[in-house]
């Protein structure tokens, strides 16, 4: 173990798709995890997405070539595992930082949900009542702030 550096960093973090052929770890804090309501999460996942995010150099990932990328805007690219279909990533084409499928994370996460976003898309058939803000587009996250 190394010794503690001047900040309070989370603990070495790792995450894997279904079938484990992609795997992944993280270093250093992440962002809180954000509840993304927006029609193409809706449409991937299922449901809504829940994400945390981190630096790229924060991340390492393992069986890379079972990763593929879906370009599923002109801003950002979705990865999933090609074996199991698992949703694992959200990469924007300003590569700051990368969105990080939080159920894709092995438990402890260390993690909480701070906010919900693009909520003005999501889908009629549940609430949204857990107290945290909501926002429709026009939220800051982490890193934004981070980088001003
Ligand atoms: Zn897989
Ligand atoms: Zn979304």
């Amino acid at each position: 173990m190394s010794t503690a550096p001047t900040t309070d960093p989370q603990p070495l973090t790792h995450g894997h798709c279904l079938c484990g052929a992609v795997t992944y770890r993280l270093t250093g804090e992440l962002r809180p995890v954000m509840y993304c309501h927006c029609e193409q999460c809706r449409r991937t996942s299922g449901h809504y997405v829940a994400a945390t995010a981190c630096r790229p150099e924060q991340l390492t990932i393992a069986g890379e070539d079972n990763l593929t990328w879906y370009r599923s805007s002109g801003s950002a690219q979705r990865g999933f595992c090609r074996q199991c279909g698992s949703n694992l990533f959200w990469k924007p084409a300003h590569g700051r930082y990368w969105s990080i499928w939080a159920g894709s994370i092995d438990r402890p996460t260390g993690l909480r949900a701070a906010q919900h976003i693009y909520v003005h898309m999501k889908s009629d058939y549940y609430d949204i009542d857990d107290g945290l803000p909501q926002f429709s587009e026009d939220y800051e996250t982490f890193f934004d702030k981070a980088l001003e």
